[in-house]
């Protein structure tokens, strides 16, 4: 086992955010060890495995999506 490892099971993890995939869904990985974790639909932190990657991703545009339409007509709503 790796020593960072060792901290990590000791200590926790040093969990930093790395991406925000909505406002309530984010994947963050470890300083020490590199582990990648995200946030499950319950809220809880659990292994960001691939098939978890391809969940966000498709939430992410999902989210932008939305968040462009809703940008769009408050835009064209000032307009009018
Ligand atoms: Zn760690």
């Amino acid at each position: 086992m790796k020593p960072t490892k060792l901290y990590c099971n000791l200590f926790g993890h040093n969990y930093v955010e790395t991406k925000k995939v909505t406002n309530h869904v984010k994947e963050y990985t470890c300083k020490c060890c590199k582990k990648q974790v995200t946030t499950s639909s319950t809220g809880h932190l659990i292994e960001l495995t691939e098939k978890r990657q391809e969940i966000n991703s498709a939430l992410e545009r999902i989210y932008n999506n939305r968040l462009m339409r809703l940008q769009q007509k408050m835009i064209s709503s000032s307009i009018y």
